[in-house]
C-alpha cells in the first residue's frame, strides 16, 4: 500500500533528511516511527502526503506515484490519507463541527453527506456533545479527538499521526491510543511517529527506527530501543 523506494530528500538549504530509504508499509499494519530528533520521521510523514517531494527514489501511495502527481492531483491522494499532528492543527475560529465538516469540504464532499460524517466521527470520539465548542474550549485531549476525528471523517486507508500525544499528558496520551487502536480495529492502515517509550513497549506493533534519514531497525513486534 506505501512503498518508498531508495528515496532520498534534501530540503533547499542542503540539509540531507532522507538518504536512501527503502521501505514497504501493507494495508491494515500498525507502524510507529521511532528515532532521535531530527532523524527524518517527520520528513518521512510529509512525503507520504505530499507536503514535501521526494529529491530523488520512488513513492507509491495506494499505487499512486508521488513522483509523477500532478498538483492537482494531490487532493485525489488526501482523500485517501488522514493526517494527525502534536499541535492539532484546528482552526481556531470554527467550532468542532464546523472543522470537520470543513475538510470534507475541502476534498469536494457532497454537502448531503457532510452532516451525517461529521456526526458519526463525532460519536466515534465520543464528543457529540461538544459539536458546538470552539478548540480553545476543549482540553488538550479533547482537542487531539477532534484532530482525530477530522482525519478519519473521509475514511481514508491511511491515518498518519505525527507524535500524536506528544503535547498530552500520560493519561490522556492512552485514550488517544485507545482510539488510533479502534480506527486500526476498523481497517485503517496507521503509521505514528512518536517518542513515547511506554505506548511503544506496551502496544506491541511494527517498529521502524530511522536515524540520520535511514531505516537502522524494522521489527514485526519491536521496542522503542531509545532511553528517552
Ligand atoms: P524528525 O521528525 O525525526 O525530528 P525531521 O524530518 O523533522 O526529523 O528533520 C530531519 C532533518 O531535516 C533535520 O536536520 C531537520 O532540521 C531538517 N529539516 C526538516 N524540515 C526541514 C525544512 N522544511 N527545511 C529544511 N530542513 C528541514
Ligand atoms: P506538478 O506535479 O503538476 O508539476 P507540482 O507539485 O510541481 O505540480 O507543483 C506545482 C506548484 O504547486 C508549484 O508552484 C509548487 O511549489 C506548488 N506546490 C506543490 N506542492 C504543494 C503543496 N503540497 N502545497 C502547496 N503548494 C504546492
Amino acid at each position: 500500500m506505501i512503498k518508498l523506494n531508495d528515496v532520498w530528500k534534501v530540503y533547499p538549504n542542503n540539509v540531507k533528511a532522507l538518504n536512501g530509504m527503502t521501505v514497504q508499509i501493507e494495508k491494515g499494519e500498525f507502524v510507529y516511527v521511532v528515532g532521535p530528533s531530527g532523524a527524518g520521521k517527520s520528513t518521512f510523514i510529509r512525503l507520504i502526503y505530499r507536503e514535501e517531494k521526494a529529491t530523488k527514489g520512488d513513492i507509491f501511495v495506494n499505487n499512486i506515484n508521488l513522483s509523477t502527481l500532478k498538483h492537482k492531483e494531490i487532493p485525489k491522494l488526501r482523500r485517501n490519507i488522514g493526517v494527525v499532528f502534536q499541535d492539532f492543527k484546528l482552526l481556531p475560529s470554527l467550532t468542532v463541527h464546523e472543522n470537520i465538516a470543513f475538510a470534507l469540504e475541502v476534498i469536494e464532499e457532497h454537502p448531503s453527506d457532510i452532516k451525517k460524517r461529521v456526526n458519526e466521527v463525532l460519536n466515534l470520539v465520543k464528543l457529540k456533545s461538544k459539536a458546538k465548542f470552539l478548540p480553545s474550549e476543549l482540553s488538550g485531549g479533547e482537542q487531539q479527538r477532534v484532530a482525530i476525528a477530522r482525519a478519519i471523517a473521509n475514511r481514508p486507508d491511511v491515518l498518519i499521526a505525527d507524535e500524536p500525544t506528544g503535547n498530552l499528558d500520560p493519561e490522556t496520551a492512552w485514550t488517544i491510543m485507545d482510539l488510533l487502536e479502534s480506527i486500526h480495529s476498523l481497517g485503517t492502515t496507521v503509521i505514528m511517529a512518536t517518542h513515547n517509550k511506554e505506548i511503544v513497549n506496551t502496544l506491541k506493533r511494527r517498529v521502524i527506527a530511522i536515524e540520520n534519514g535511514r531505516i537502522v531497525r524494522d521489527e514485526a513486534r519491536g521496542n522503542y530501543g531509545y532511553e528517552v
